[in-house]
């Protein structure tokens, strides 16, 4: 048998080694049936959703202990979905024509399914597994069959065509080495949920996970996203000292999280948070966070018929002021639109999301609905010192039009008698090029960047961040980006200006040493990234990362970054392909 390793997308880090389970679950189809009469149909109809209901909410509390806050709000939208209007009323109107309710079921669910796979939106088209989870758990219901469950007697690494959100939480954690799957991207619910777990995994292996077969040794590197079957002795040996290595480093990075992070040459880098709800903030603190270097404040404004109001979001942002008080709560308006629909503005469709009406375009363009939000923070940050931060700046014209706007609100709250921030430090996300291109004007007129790379790698490499199609091509490492983020520093460090890096670029170890030789200022990431980081971080010293970074820079292409920076760290993961 000779070693095979096939490339995927990696989805959550680490390194694994072990035998595949393949994970088929057989899918419930039922016949078209005729029911019994209407009332009896549609009682059945109601029990089942009622207790499809019942085992969502489980699997959501398992999930926010498990996993997280975020995380579980995965099976809220599993719950909405049990209450479409549109969807229970086809039901209801197949049981009137006699079709019996498992039938009707899956005829409705179908149907929507169909409909939503026209939409061209990719996050839509991404939730299409979650919907068929929930109508197979009520078809379930409806048939009587039982939950079929992974029953694993030793620790497996998991193969499946997909797996579904609530497969993965009721996965035995201590028996799961790692994930791999055909289909899934990196913003998929395999991917979110294999890293809040710590699980390494691999997704979008597409029809090579067909070469794995159960019971064969596997390796999973969740670092390169690559995975090699019936490892030959020099693969085994090297990822076995890698796997060490790794659980060596994990344990450091665990003790010394609360410390800060700093150069073996005494450069001190504040690391912080990403969050996406003040419920995070305690996991935040938890994994070493020095306070939250990005609020992404959608959580407020979406899944909801009307916008929030300023007090409701002033409660809110001045609650999570006082919890992360006296480190920083960098608050980023809105970035909704395009993929991230608020139903109460009646949003047109766009054929290109990405490229549409979406952050600070939206908010501009919805001025009452920012100015709100401005008034809201202004009055939460009352007596302190409050960042904000906006997303997806292309002119100069906008970061004027904002300035405008907040001065504009900060006079209108003064004249209210109103107490409002002591200073406020106006930041922009560096996430389309033209900003990085342009940084040194707009470093004359804002107080702090914050490179967004994710949205910034699409952007520059056009490359849709949500299509696993182009997901090879959307690297972080490509030269191309590096160009542009050295200029956004330099520019922003000719003006006195700091730079925060809040993509997840920032959270790859790999890649610090590039980030700090560039002359990042202030980190954020993912709180379960931040030990790791802190711990790659205190490697260095800021020289050595300059002569890396000046080395990376003059490199062709993102695999050429890759290995040159592989083989800078040597107790990392030198010699390791891409
Ligand atoms: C980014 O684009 O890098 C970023 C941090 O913002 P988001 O992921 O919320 O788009
Ligand atoms: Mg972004």
């Amino acid at each position: 048998m000779s070693e095979k390793r096939i490339r995927g997308i990696a989805a959550s880090p680490g390194i694994a080694l072990g035998p595949v389970y393949r994970y088929e679950p057989s899918l419930i189809k039922v016949e078209e049936e005729g029911g019994q009469d209407e009332a009896t149909e549609l009682a059945r109809l109601e029990a089942a959703l009622a207790a499809a209901r019942q085992e969502i909410r489980l699997l959501a509390e398992e999930a926010g202990r498990a996993v997280g806050p975020k995380e579980a709000a995965i099976f809220s939208a599993h719950e909405l979905f049990l209450q479409d209007p549109e969807l229970l009323q086809q039901v209801q109107e197949r049981i009137r024509h006699q079709q019996g309710a498992a039938s009707a079921w899956q005829a409705a669910f179908q149907h929507y399914i169909q409909q939503l796979q026209t939409v061209q939106n990719e996050y839509l088209q991404a939730r299409v597994l979650d919907l068929e989870d929930v109508a197979q758990r009520v078809l379930r219901h409806l048939t009587g069959q039982a939950e079929e469950s992974l029953q694993l007697s030793e620790p497996v690494v998991i193969v499946a065509r997909e797996l579904t959100p609530s497969a993965i939480v009721r996965c035995p954690r201590e028996r799961v080495l790692a994930f791999c799957t055909a289909q899934g991207g990196p913003t998929s619910h395999v991917a979110i949920l294999a890293r809040a777990l710590g699980v390494p995994a691999v997704v979008g292996l597409g029809d090579n996970l067909e070469v794995l077969r159960p019971g064969q040794v596997v390796i999973v590197d969740g670092e390169q996203g690559l995975v090699i079957a019936e490892p030959e002795a020099e693969a085994l040996v090297h990822y076995q000292q890698q796997a060490q290595w790794l659980q060596h480093q994990a344990r450091l990075a665990a003790e010394t999280r609360q410390q800060p992070a700093c150069t073996r040459d005494g450069r001190c880098y504040p690391v912080r948070a990403n969050i996406q709800a003040p419920e995070e903030v305690a996991a935040a603190r938890a994994f070493g966070a020095e306070g939250i270097g990005l609020l992404r404040t959608e959580f407020l404004f979406l899944d909801r018929q009307q916008a929030p109001s300023e007090e409701e979001q002033r409660e809110i942002y001045r609650a999570l002021i006082e919890a992360v008080h006296p480190a920083p709560v960098v608050f980023r308006t809105f970035d909704i639109g395009g993929d991230k629909p608020a139903p109460y503005l009646s949003l047109p469709r766009e054929a290109n999301p990405f490229l549409g009406v979406r952050g600070i375009r939206l908010g501009l363009k919805h001025r009452p609905l920012l100015r709100t939000q401005l008034r809201a923070l202004l009055r939460a940050g009352a007596g302190q010192e409050l960042r904000v931060l906006f997303p997806m700046v292309s002119s100069y014209e906008e970061v004027e039009t904002l300035r405008r706007l907040v001065h504009e609100v900060e006079e209108e709250l003064r004249q209210q008698g109103q107490a409002l921030a002591e200073r406020v430090e106006l930041g922009i996300m560096i996430e389309v090029p033209a900003a990085a291109l342009l940084a040194d004007a707009l470093a004359e007129v804002v107080d702090f960047f914050s490179l967004g790379t994710n949205d910034l790698t699409q952007y520059v490499l056009a490359a849709d961040r949500t299509n696993e199609g182009t997901a090879p091509l959307a690297d972080p490492f490509h030269p191309a980006l590096l160009r542009l983020l050295q200029l956004a520093v330099e520019a922003a460090h000719r003006h006195q200006r700091r730079v925060e890096i809040c993509g997840e670029l920032a959270s790859e170890p790999l890649a610090l040493p590039l980030l700090l030789g560039l002359g990042i200022d202030e980190l954020s990431m993912a709180p379960r990234a931040i030990p790791r980081c802190k711990q790659a971080i205190r490697r260095w010293t800021l020289q050595e990362a300059q002569q890396v970074a000046q080395q990376a820079l003059r490199l062709r292409t993102a695999a050429e970054v890759r290995s040159y920076l592989h083989t800078c760290s040597p107790d990392e993961t030198s010699s390791l392909e891409r």
